[in-house]
């Protein structure tokens, strides 16, 4: 049986997405800036998909900017922001411990640049309170980026209450919303978010194609030069094929979304319950405010990638959750920020459901990982020291 259970890295292509990418690759190619009429329907088709987006989110279509992605939106969002604050003068930056690398890597950038960036930390269960950052506001902020669900942990952070006390301070907000929308209720206006970057490959649209939301007002700074598309932000030629599919893929999750989301937790919540009864385990992240597909789990005494390789040959495809792609072996800093020592964070697995995944896959699962668990722990001399009380358990 193949299982794929790793919806938080990528998602599949859903039906919808895929006709609506293929006019625009095989009959409607012209460029959208191109005055013939081929060209002129490729620019229908844009601004059609800039519509469906800005009606998804509760924004207005002048606020959609369409991205190669999530990382190039959050990168642009940040930037801009800080180019607006320096011209203020202010150049302080509130954030969180545990956010992603494109958020992560972007603000290093910016403090090696004379910023200085406040990194909230994060409660034991991946929380984080807009007390802390009404907190962390000064005369010098220019921005508050903080995601709005973690993608290692699926914690749920406070994002209207976030969004009420930036609005009140006249602070520009932005959130990395990728893993949320497409899954739970997202709505810029209704919540506050001056700024938002979202994928399209999260929500079963293509790889290569997102949107960073800017509020009127927001002055956005081009990361890229040349033509003027995306009214001069963002230069080069439309992915037109990758934006209607994105526009067909987040319609699609934005209907069926409390459908899916009453499924979904199902699932996950079945999966939970099955894998706590893994002695020497851990849930992480809130068991409510949770992404209604995210399970993570650290196991005492194993290794989260030899985990990983087991559960392969059962056909499982998981994640240990952290996005370790240099072959680094240093534990993710999300189970770091929440909390937990080296030895634990490395037992990392992160089990993310989709709408496709089935109750046969979730039972199947259920019976493959406790005895992938079990013959790891056979295995290790760390546990053998741990049943034979030389060393302690950290976990119950
Ligand atoms: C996947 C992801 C990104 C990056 O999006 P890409 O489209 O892959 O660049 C950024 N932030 C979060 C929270 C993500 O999960």
């Amino acid at each position: 049986m193949q299982v794929y259970l790793d919806n938080a890295a990528t998602t599949k292509m859903s039906r919808a997405a895929i006709d609506a990418m293929l006019p625009y690759l095989e009959e409607t190619y012209g460029n959208p800036s191109a005055l013939h009429s081929m060209g002129q329907r490729a620019k229908e088709a844009l601004e059609a998909a800039r519509q469906v987006v800005a009606r998804c989110l509760g924004a207005h279509p002048d606020e959609i900017y369409f991205t190669s992605g999530g990382s190039e939106a959050d990168n642009q969002a940040i930037l801009s922001a800080a180019a607006m604050g320096e011209r203020k003068g202010k150049k302080h930056i509130v954030t969180t411990a545990f956010e992603h690398h494109a958020v992560l890597h972007t603000l290093a950038k910016l403090e090696k640049q004379g910023f200085t960036v406040t990194y909230l930390s994060v409660g034991g269960k991946g929380n984080i309170s807009a007390r802390q950052v009404a907190d962390a506001i000064t005369e010098d902020t220019c921005l508050v980026t903080t995601m709005f669900a973690n993608n290692e942990i699926g914690s749920i952070l406070p994002i209207s209450e976030i969004g009420a006390v930036c609005r009140e301070r006249k602070v520009l907000f932005h959130t990395d919303a990728v893993q949320a929308v497409g899954h739970v209720p997202v709505n810029v206006a209704e919540m506050n978010i001056d700024m938002l970057s979202l994928s399209g490959h999260k929500f079963h649209g293509p790889k290569g194609v997102g949107v960073l939301y800017a509020r009127k007002g927001v002055a956005l700074t081009s990361l890229i030069e040349g033509g003027a598309q995306e009214r001069s932000r963002r230069a080069g030629t439309e992915n037109v094929a990758g934006i209607s599919a994105l526009a067909a893929a987040l319609s699609g999750a934005t209907a069926r979304l409390d459908e899916n989301m009453e499924k979904v937790k199902r699932l996950r919540d079945k999966l939970i319950c099955g894998l706590s009864s893994i002695p020497h385990s851990v849930l992480n992240g809130d068991r409510v405010s949770r992404l209604p597909g995210n399970v993570h789990f650290c196991f005492e005494g194993i290794e989260g990638e030899s985990l990983l390789l087991l559960l392969d040959e059962y056909g499982i495809e998981a994640s240990s959750g952290s996005a370790c792609t240099s072959g680094s072996l240093d534990p993710s800093h999300v189970l770091l920020a929440i909390g937990h020592p080296h030895e634990i964070a490395h037992g990392s697995l992160r089990l993310t459901l989709s709408e496709y995944t089935t109750e046969e896959e979730i039972d199947y699962t259920l019976k493959a990982i406790p005895e992938v668990v079990a013959r790891l722990r056979a295995l290790s001399p760390i546990w053998r020291d741990k049943t034979e009380g030389k060393k302690p358990f950290l976990l119950k």
